[in-house]
């Protein structure tokens, strides 16, 4: 029975986070159960990361074999899967190395050391970090230090110095907020935990632009927009604009705990015994990392992905002009958010759940809706109607 997990969970776990009433013991596809044997449409695929949805295919057979072959060996060897996997992100990117951790944030610690270094021996020393408000880079100090979000902050001052916050989608922010200790601006092309938030379609190249000018480096955060979510492999491609550094996580893994930065050679400041991780980069993280990468790239999963969305948004568009409490509808690919003139989230939250559909409160009076790249016109069409069941009673 769900109620009993649910009540081991509060004797037991660490109250750090804030959950739905919903045990999952199942998945398959963009489909999951729970305790009690109830389905579930995923529109939230464990935070935008099971892009082939869940259990795919190719992914079970990748790990399977890999744990019978070989797990982890320390980062004194080579392995193959690590290089198969830097070989193909490479290829298919605008960067020319990478180095694999664990997480996001990790990814995240990785570029700013990165960063750090380079304005070290390019830069004067200058060490600042602007990044923007709304922004989400992680849960380490140095990364709550990065996000642009008080509330994540102020019970564990003091915080990682060198980080200045300008608002998101102003380029003047950004100027006036450079100086000689400026050593890289770090964004996201979308902002996803802050709330869905696009900026303007030139914001991009004119933040690019401005680096240029200045010699900053633009480290992008692609943890949540990379491996396809947004319709193209790689968020910066939607804008037409290369970063010097890119960090990986979320869909990189396909649902295995693994993240990675990409540099350019111009910029890859980092030499031996400058940074390493006892796990990250291990043969079975990369081994199923490469299976679903490669199974993104030649089944072209970032086009559906593109397709789904927009059908994904007309569903919503057409909820709301039915639903006078839906304020906006926002998104690009499979990324996307449906705003409540109200705080009515949570509430609407509890009779999707109760509908069979799994959606993300990201702000009091936002939903997000991060599907698997490989959902179907069906199971749009399926989620978009427990949605309307859903509002229909509020
Ligand atoms: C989720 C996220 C992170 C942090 O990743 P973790 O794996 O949770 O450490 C960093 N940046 C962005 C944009 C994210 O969405």
């Amino acid at each position: 029975m769900s109620t009993d997990w649910i009540a081991l969970e509060k004797q037991y776990y660490a109250q750090t986070v804030r959950r739905q009433p919903v045990v999952l013991v199942r998945g398959q596809g963009t489909h999951v159960w729970d305790a009690d044997g109830k389905e579930y449409l995923d529109f939230i695929a464990g935070w935008a990361v099971t892009n082939l949805g869940h259990c795919h295919p190719a992914m079970v057979e990748a790990i399977q074999e890999q744990a019978a072959t070989l797990i982890q060996t320390s980062n004194q060897f080579y392995t193959i899967p690590q290089l198969q996997l830097a070989q193909i992100l490479v290829d298919n990117s605008c960067l020319d190395k990478v180095f694999f951790g664990n997480s996001g944030a990790e990814a995240i610690e990785g570029s700013l050391k990165l960063a750090r270094k380079y304005g070290k021996k390019n830069r004067n020393g200058a060490y600042e970090v602007i990044t923007a408000y709304n922004s989400f880079h992680g849960r380490t100090m140095t990364t709550i230090a990065a996000t642009g979000q008080p509330h994540y902050q102020e019970p564990f001052q003091p915080l990682t110095p060198g980080f200045v916050h300008v608002e998101y989608d102003d380029v003047e922010a950004i100027i006036s907020a450079t100086t000689d200790k400026t050593a890289a601006v770090m964004l996201e092309p979308i902002q996803g935990e802050g709330g869905v938030n696009i900026p303007a379609d030139d914001y991009l190249q004119r933040v690019r632009d401005w680096c240029d000018r200045q010699g900053l480096l633009l480290i992008l955060d692609e943890v949540q927009t990379g491996l396809g979510r947004l319709g193209s492999l790689f968020g910066y491609q939607e804008y037409g604009v290369e970063p010097d550094v890119m960090a990986l996580a979320k869909g990189l893994g396909g649902g295995v705990p693994i993240g990675a930065f990409l540099s350019k050679d111009h910029c890859m400041a980092l030499e031996p015994g400058d940074h390493g991780s006892t796990f990250g980069g291990n043969a079975l993280t990369t081994a199923a990392a490469y299976a679903s990468t490669k199974y993104i790239i030649e089944h072209d999963i970032s086009s559906n992905a593109r397709a789904m969305g927009e059908r994904l948004m007309q569903g919503l568009e057409e909820l709301k002009s039915r639903f006078s409490f839906i304020s906006q509808v926002r998104g690009r690919g499979l990324l996307v958010a449906l705003e409540f003139d109200s705080d009515i989230a949570a509430k609407a939250l509890s009779l999707t759940n109760e509908a069979g559909v799994l959606f993300n409160m990201v702000k009091p009076n936002t939903l997000r809706l991060m599907p698997p790249l490989t959902i179907t016109p069906e199971e749009v069409d399926e989620g978009v109607s427990r949605l309307e069941q859903a509002l229909s009673r509020l």
